[in-house]
């Protein structure tokens, strides 16, 4: 990629009307985005001009880019003060692969620039990441347990930090990370400028909130139905010992590109993986028992297409980001309804459709019921073959089948590989939309690892920041430290 390339100009480039600097606009052309998504309209300005930003949003809405370009962008055009030879900007994420995944974003987007990078996770040794730190980097991206650690046992100080962010805020409450997120935020310079991006709204994160961010905008995005494709979900309603066997056809379907597939424990996610193996159908397992090496492996194979399926656990696909998941499948249904909403948003992402395929047995009924309470959607009742919908769920007419954009197929042929008449296969119904999952609004102003285990800083490629905008147009900005 050349950065060197034209300038872009007002009017021509939708990132540099954000008011973007150029050599992050060409760095993000070259991502291959043409059109910010919705948090990053809403959300860009708002970091630009150094305000807090609370964002209910989702991994898939686009949000590291809203929060990582600006924070970029303020890098650049403010250089360290005299004596602040320490990290600038904090980002806090609760499991490493999310982590890695933000560190990659910033190394993309800041190719070209001096802007430095790094990413600090447990479960690989510490004195690397130590020593590396002492090199100060411009950016940490960080797990709590870890950051805590370096902080407490080697010295690291977080006096010269200006912009935070607390990534998926409501995971870090799930993972009881909370306690350390508070103890890390008393560690931190009383004016800054702080970022909480949650995808519910639980009320400890509201409460969290409130203590850590100052004035903040509120901005909510619609985390799943934003995409022109809507997610299509369906149920079905099997007993327990019957899951496994209709798993794999469901997975057999020439349609499934690739498919996450959700298990409520560990050992669930291992015996899945194990016997799909078995059944001649490649998988792998991705959760917290499983070494660093071993996900990572896991995850290449993923995205190269070597695998079709990985089984995971709720914690453990927080960082899984792969374009083109074509099918999110829960083995088990989550007794949390908004788990639900997390799960489904993995698919479809980006502008891309996707399918949600629930297996619902018996006793997982009322959490079925509590999902679409919450989403406001029915899920599409599916029928096994050559057996009846049971009695509490009736069967409904079969609409004829809308054409879907990745390569469905219309007609009243299969969608998506869900099996044929009469084959014995599960046969999936016409497509339902997930609509009202959350409000698609935009509250405006007021109203509304790196892969070698995080013990290196990452500079963007070697290439001159332009740093300037060429229609001085950019408004003056004040300095991004608030007192609160
Ligand atoms: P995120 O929500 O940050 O995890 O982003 C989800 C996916 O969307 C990632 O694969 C990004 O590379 C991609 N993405 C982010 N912004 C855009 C954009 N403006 N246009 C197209 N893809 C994007």
């Amino acid at each position: 990629m050349s950065l060197q390339s034209t300038s872009p100009t007002q009017g021509t480039d939708p990132f540099f009307d954000l008011g973007l600097l150029p050599a992050l606009c060409r760095a993000v052309k070259g991502a291959g985005y043409t059109i910010p998504t919705p948090i990053q309209l809403a959300g860009i300005p708002l970091v630009l001009d150094g305000r807090d930003v609370l964002g209910c949003a989702q991994t898939g809405s686009g949000k590291t880019a809203a929060f990582a370009l600006p924070i970029l962008d303020y890098l650049l055009r403010e250089p360290r003060e005299r004596g602040q030879d320490g990290v600038r900007a904090l980002i806090l994420a609760p499991t490493r692969e999310l982590a890695a995944q933000i560190g990659d974003c910033f190394s993309t987007y800041g190719a070209g620039t001096s802007i430095t990078n790094m990413v600090v996770f447990g479960g690989v040794n510490k004195n690397p990441q130590a020593r590396a730190l002492r090199r100060a980097p411009d950016v940490l991206v960080a797990c709590p347990g870890r950051l805590l650690d370096l902080m407490q046992n080697d010295g690291l100080r977080l006096d010269d930090v200006e912009i935070v962010v607390l990534d998926e805020a409501d995971r870090m409450l799930d993972m009881g990370f909370i306690h350390d997120v508070r103890k890390i935020f008393a560690k931190l310079p009383e004016e800054r400028q702080t970022l909480l991006f949650s995808a519910t709204m639980p009320k400890e994160i509201e409460r969290l909130a409130q203590s850590i961010l100052f004035e903040p905008e509120r901005i909510a995005v619609d985390p799943i139905a934003s995409t022109a494709e809507p997610i299509h979900q369906s149920v079905y309603f099997v007993d327990s010992k019957q899951k496994q066997s209709l798993l794999a056809n469901l997975l057999r379907g020439e349609e499934v590109e690739r498919a996450l597939v959700f298990t409520r424990t560990k050992h669930g996610a291992n015996r899945v993986a194990e016997k799909l193996e078995r059944a001649g159908i490649p998988a792998q397992a991705i959760h917290g028992n499983k070494s660093q090496g071993a996900r990572e492996r896991a995850m290449a194979g993923f995205r190269s297409g070597e695998i079709r399926v990985v089984v995971a656990t709720d914690l453990a696909s927080r960082g899984i980001d792969v374009k083109e998941l074509s099918h999110v499948i829960n083995f088990d249904l989550p007794n949390i309804s908004e788990t639900y909403v997390h799960r489904v948003g993995r698919t479809g992402r980006a502008g891309a459709s996707g399918i949600a395929i629930s297996l619902c047995s018996d006793e997982e009924r009322p959490y079925l019921r509590d999902i679409e309470k919450l989403t406001g959607t029915r899920l599409q009742r599916m029928i096994l073959d050559g057996q009846p919908l049971p009695e509490a769920e009736p069967s409904r007419p079969r609409p004829p089948r809308p054409q879907h954009g990745r390569g469905g197929g219309g007609g009243r042929g299969p969608a998506r590989g869900h099996g044929r008449p009469g084959d014995g296969r599960p046969r999936h119904d016409a497509p339902r939309t997930l609509t009202g999952v959350a409000q698609a609004t935009h509250a405006g102003p007021r109203d509304g690892a790196p892969q070698n285990g995080g013990s290196h800083v990452n500079h963007g490629a070697p290439h001159a920041a332009t740093g300037e905008r060429t229609d001085g147009a950019r408004p003056a900005r004040r300095r991004r430290r608030r007192r609160r």
